[in-house]
């Protein structure tokens, strides 16, 4: 059952949380659904689970509208200006701006419905070159500048760590993103509230929780492997 995936998760989650001294009410743990059917959405929905993570701004909008039970849905994936308009009344949290251009046409979409758009700045920290995100160091320009639109604010910070075999090589990554959260945090840029930190997958969500994530997005380990092969 997909529901005893999940909490064994949670529960590493809070063991990991206990053990090093935090809270484990801060950690939220996402089910990261892309690919994945409805039903199976509705499976852990009916046992409680409200948090779930789509890439693909349609296939979010489709599992919105179909969903019987209503729950949050958070856009991980990377995200072009033209499927805004799709997901916008219907996510909690955008994880993936990394652009200027990006976070005003959110700004737009989300002035026309009267509504402020949580979002967080993605940032690629290990400078991957096959990934979306911002260089660390480019990071504060661009909350500074987003920071002045009115219908978009800035909640945190998310990264893509690389995959690795051992998660340990990983927690530089970690690391170094809590530190970029907590310099920009001191910086008290106005209309930037700069506490969360969306980090950690499968592979290295506890190494992750323990350097200070307050969101990890778990798929495989929750639903089995995704077949891509039907998209
Ligand atoms: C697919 C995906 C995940 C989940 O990855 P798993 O390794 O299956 O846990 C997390 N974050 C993002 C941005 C993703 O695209």
């Amino acid at each position: 059952m997909l529901i005893d995936n999940y909490n064994s998760i949670r529960q590493s989650i809070d063991e990991t949380c206990i053990k090093i001294g935090r809270d484990p009410k801060e950690v939220t743990l996402i089910a990261v659904s892309k690919t994945k059917p409805l039903s199976d959405i509705e499976e852990l929905a009916a046992s409680g689970v409200t948090e779930f993570g789509e890439n693909y701004p349609q296939e979010l909008a489709q599992k919105y509208n179909e969903i019987s039970t209503p729950v949050h849905f958070h856009q991980i994936g990377h995200l072009q200006t033209n499927k805004i308009k799709y997901i916008i009344d219907k996510v909690t949290l955008i994880h993936s701006v990394d652009s200027l251009h990006l976070a005003e046409a959110i700004d737009k979409e989300a002035a026309k419905r009267g509504i402020i758009s949580d979002i967080l700045i993605e940032v690629n920290f290990a400078a991957e070159d096959t990934k979306f995100g911002l260089m660390p160091e480019d990071t504060e320009k661009l909350i500074r500048e987003i920071s002045s639109l009115h219908n978009v604010k800035i909640r945190g910070l998310m990264t893509i760590a690389p995959f690795v075999e051992n998660p340990e090589d990983n927690r530089p990554v970690f690391k170094g993103m809590r530190e970029l959260l907590l310099d920009i945090k001191s910086k008290n840029i106005d209309n930037v509230d700069m506490c969360l930190l969306s980090m950690g997958m499968t592979n290295d969500y506890k190494v992750a929780v323990e350097e200070g994530a307050t969101h990890v997005r778990v798929g495989t380990a929750i639903f089995g492997a995704r077949d891509y092969s039907a998209r």
